[in-house]
């Protein structure tokens, strides 16, 4: 790839660079493992240069898109860039009051990613780095191994750049995301698997077929679009940076990268982030990274997953490591929550803010709300809960309620209802 001057994004991206060993490889190089120790890669940028081209003068400027940091973005092809992801990022950031009176917390914000363009999830962000970083490598098709949203993103992005699209699921998947998929125009297979099966399987493929899959063969690209969710928020809050930043994790792409973000927003001037504690959610059916981080202990022990947080459903997480580091060297903490807690905590930020979200969501929402009783939040301190994804595409997975009474077409009848609604409460209107 030579690219002339016009065709150059503002990237500041410089080269690969292992996690682990710290070893160096071209930003063009295909590889997505370390070849020295197999770690993961990261992408290293030259500060000093983003600096200087991003001074908040010129930010004003720029359009409220996935790529309005495009010099801590890794794609340097112009042409690709503008394919993909313009009318992502920038989800509302919303003060939550009525949730954070029920909660103790008088500065409660939500990073409503539940809006996210245009698949509604956090997987937009980064899943337009993977399309973007593949439309720059000549690719025409893509592959992902997903717990439901990857699926999504992958199959709207892919349609929207003209990438034919194959999503792998694994058994348990969740029937309103692999119809969108379908809806979408990409290839759905259902694995015989479990996720970390599937992801393992799905690497194999990757390997023996030369596809490029985003969230494997793509990963350091990938990963870099969660760095946006910090960027935005700061820059919402006026550059301040929170307090505290509440957030699921499966895999622990979105947490680290949310640290790698706040990192560089300090480095290049733009906000003093150092003082922001990361928490970490997940479900206590698979909770292998809140476990460890509660534990103290240092090696993340694999669970095998039973939770209705299918999105949060990941046994073995691949970013574990980078999270406990992010929480740890923050100040930051963890908490687990039961699948009926997720429920709950849906309900309760449907009633109180009028966001219905999936139960990645209610698990954050529920985290948020122990890790207040707990004091690890303080009822003045600047909170943000990212909320994460829809709850649209999961009614499906909600526990079994019941369907609303039927009644006569008569103001009488319904006359009686409202009273009785009103005497015993919402309830009365399921029969
Ligand atoms: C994928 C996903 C997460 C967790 O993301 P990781 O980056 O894998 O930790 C959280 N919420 C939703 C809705 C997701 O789809």
């Amino acid at each position: 790839m030579s690219l002339s001057a016009d065709q150059r994004t503002r990237s500041c991206a410089t080269e690969l660079v292992c996690h682990d060993c710290g070893r160096r490889l071209p930003l063009l190089d295909t590889t997505f493992k370390c070849l020295g120790c197999g770690q993961g890669l990261d992408i290293d940028y030259d500060y000093e240069l983003a600096t200087a081209r991003l001074a908040e003068r010129q930010l004003a400027e720029r359009p409220l898109s996935i790529w309005r940091f495009e010099e801590l973005l890794p794609i340097l092809d112009a042409r690709a860039q503008a394919r993909v992801g313009i009318d992502s990022g920038r989800t509302p950031l919303i003060h939550a009051d009525r949730l954070g009176a029920e909660l103790g917390l008088r500065n409660l914000y939500l990073k409503d990613d539940s809006t996210a363009r245009p698949s509604l999830s956090y997987k937009d962000r980064v899943v337009s780095m993977a399309v973007a970083r593949l439309l720059e490598l000549g690719g025409e098709e893509i592959g992902c191994v997903s717990t439901g949203n990857v699926g999504t993103a992958v199959a709207s992005l892919a349609a929207k750049a003209g990438v034919t699209a194959y999503v792998f699921y694994p058994s348990n998947l969740e029937r309103g995301k692999a119809r969108a998929c379908r809806a979408l125009g990409a290839a759905v297979i259902q694995l015989d698997g479990n996720y970390d099966e599937a992801n393992r399987a799905c690497r194999a493929l990757a390997l023996a077929s030369g596809i490029q899959f985003a969230n494997i063969t793509l990963r350091p690209f990938y990963a870099e679009g969660a760095k946006t969710v910090a960027y935005e928020t700061v820059e919402q809050l006026g550059w301040r940076s929170p307090d505290h930043f509440v957030m699921p994790a499966a895999g622990g792409t979105l947490s680290s990268r949310v640290h790698k973000g706040l990192g560089e927003l300090e480095k290049v001037g733009l906000a003093e982030t150092a003082a922001t504690k990361i928490h970490i959610a997940q479900p206590e059916g698979c909770g292998p990274i809140a476990t460890t981080i509660l534990a103290e202990s240092e090696e993340i022990e694999p669970q095998t997953p039973h939770t209705a947080a299918h999105s949060l459903a990941i046994g073995a997480p691949g970013d574990g490591p980078l999270v406990i580091d992010a929480v740890r060297s923050r100040g930051g903490s963890a908490a687990t929550a039961t699948d009926p807690e997720i429920f709950e905590a849906i309900d309760l930020l449907g009633a109180t803010e009028g966001i219905l979200t999936e139960p990645a969501g209610g698990t954050t929402v529920a985290a948020t709300m122990k890790l207040a009783a707990e004091g690890k939040l303080g009822p003045d301190d600047t909170v943000v809960a990212v909320i994460s994804g829809n709850g649209l595409k999961t009614l499906d997975e909600h526990p079994e309620k019941s369907w609303p009474a039927m009644v006569a077409c008569e103001a009488e009848v319904m006359g009686e209802m409202l009273t009785d609604f009103r005497q015993n409460g919402l309830g009365a209107a399921l029969s």
